[in-house]
């Protein structure tokens, strides 16, 4: 059964998510402070840890930061007070991997917990993740890391970084990707060029001198993963 970790200073709530949460079956166990749920977090293993940001002591984001700076990544849910739309952005900066909005309804918060649970124990999502150049990709999830950190990248960037990674270390014509990532779309090569300038400026290293997404000239680009 998996194990979840409630960090939730307020009794009321505390009590109600431990009850519905191991009614659905999940073995729970809880802190009310910062500093407790940061010390059992890095003491003890759990599938997830829903975590307040507003708690005694230490708060949720320090918690969050904390762990991920001590190497632990287990899933984290943020538990985020309305209205506090910056919240939701820190949190994932921070490295929380959703965040739920109170007041949540039970049904809701169920929903995101599976979700976020099955993306951590699916083998086939991990085999999804490749590393290129300085991000992580998770392909499955359309998510992208840096060092941890979520970075954004458009749906058509992640199409067209997708098919040069499923073709790496091979020559891609700009034909093929005008074909095969834009479909029947009508596109100038020149859009896939600049396609290619926004992708280099969050993989490469050093984007004056690509490594990781070379041009082939007159031919299209090249995605060099490391044998
Ligand atoms: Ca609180």
């Amino acid at each position: 059964m998996p194990r979840i970790l409630i960090v939730e200073d307020e009794p009321n709530m505390r009590v109600g998510l431990t009850d519905n949460l191991e009614f659905e079956g999940y073995e729970v166990d809880f802190a009310d402070n910062g500093e407790d749920g940061l010390k059992k977090i890095l003491e003890n293993k759990y599938n997830l840890i829903l975590l307040d940001v507003m708690l005694p002591k230490l708060s949720g984001f320090d918690v969050c930061r904390k762990a991920r700076e001590n190497k632990n990544n287990t899933p984290i849910i943020l538990l985020t007070a309305k209205g506090e739309e910056i919240d939701k952005i820190v949190g994932l900066e921070l490295g929380a991997d959703d965040y739920v909005t109170k007041p949540f309804s039970l049904r809701e918060l169920l929903a995101r917990i599976k979700a976020v649970l099955r993306r951590a124990d699916n083998p086939e999502i991990k085999n999804s993740a490749a590393k290129i150049g300085k991000l992580e990709f998770d392909f499955e999830s359309y998510n992208a890391f840096e060092e941890g950190a979520p970075v954004q990248l458009s749906h058509k960037e992640f199409e067209l970084i997708k098919y040069l990674y499923e073709h790496h270390n091979r020559t891609v014509s700009r034909d093929n990707l005008l074909k095969n990532v834009w479909g029947d779309v009508y596109i100038t090569s020149r859009t896939i060029d600049n396609f290619i300038v926004k992708l280099r400026q969050k993989v490469e290293y050093d984007v004056n001198n690509p490594k990781v997404i070379i041009t082939v000239h007159g031919i299209g680009y090249k995605l060099i993963v490391p044998q």
